[in-house]
């Protein structure tokens, strides 16, 4: 990888940027996860590279529906192997979550290096090799695992393509996307829609997963009660106006609203 500065004043995003450029020449990225990465950085630049207060409510519910869960999977597509594998594996070890491979251009040979990878950082098991299912979409993000995201009440699909969000969601399930861009059609027909980073949101969700994780079922229903996914996704775009708003003055550039 390229040596980054830490001084750098995109530091986090640079590194980020590595990380899927390593994922391609390691095999587990597509080129394609390219572009969506620089959708991603977009968007990140406009809610503030940072976790609004509405996306950490968004995780919080997330985590509850997890813990609540009786079968909940992890999807893990090629950007997220390559930028998040230890936050992956973690997080399915705090929550008792089970992880699937699931790619949109899938090969058997990528699927199971991302495989090796999550356990080479310590995953025991990873579904994704059988592809035993098909869900009812004409692309290969149809294949699943029968004992995985085909039987799952709660699934969790960082950077989600928005065709399968929307078959998961018909298929009864209770479906969490981190997408950064609060207008897509995964961020429209998930359950719970995290507006963050997934490099964020992951390591946000282990904290609460960690904090959350012994109390007891009538309080994380409460959490889940209480939450409201249009509020979450009215407010993303708010603070994209305010920090549109807030650059243009300390850029003395005109803001017409
Ligand atoms: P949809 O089919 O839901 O309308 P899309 O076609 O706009 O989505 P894709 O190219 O399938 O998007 O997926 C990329 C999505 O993932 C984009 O919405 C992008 O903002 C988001 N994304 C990219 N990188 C990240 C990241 N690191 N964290 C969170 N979201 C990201």
């Amino acid at each position: 990888m390229t040596e980054i500065p830490r001084d750098h004043p995109r530091y986090e995003s640079l590194i980020t940027r590595e990380k899927i450029v390593e994922g391609v020449r390691m095999g587990f990225t597509s080129q394609h996860g390219l572009v969506a990465q620089g959708r991603g950085e977009a968007f990140d630049y406009l809610i503030g590279e940072k976790t609004i207060e509405s996306a950490a409510v968004a995780e919080r519910a997330a985590v509850a529906h997890i813990l609540l869960a009786e079968r909940p999977v992890i999807s893990v597509n090629g950007n997220t192997a390559a930028l998040v594998p230890e936050s992956l594996v973690a997080l399915a070890d705090f929550t008792g979550a089970a992880l699937e491979v699931n790619l949109f251009h899938r090969s058997d040979a990528r699927v199971h290096k991302i495989i090796e990878l999550l356990k080479s950082h310590g995953a025991v098991k990873v579904l994704g090799g059988k592809g035993d299912k098909r869900l009812d979409l004409s692309h290969d993000r149809a294949i699943v695992d029968g004992e995985g995201i085909f039987s799952a009440d709660v699934v969790l699909v960082p950077l989600e393509d928005g065709d399968r969000c929307q078959k998961l969601a018909e298929m009864g399930k209770t479906v969490i996307a981190i997408d950064l861009n609060p207008l897509s059609r995964t961020s429209l027909s998930a359950t719970v829609t995290i507006v963050d980073n997934v490099t964020r949101a992951l390591q946000n969700m282990i904290h609460f997963a960690k904090e959350m994780k012994l109390d007891s079922r009538q309080s994380l229903e409460e959490v889940i009660k209480a939450y409201d996914n249009s509020e979450v996704i009215a407010d993303a775009l708010y603070a994209i106006q305010e920090r549109l708003k807030q650059q243009s003055e300390e850029r003395g550039v005109r803001w017409i609203w």
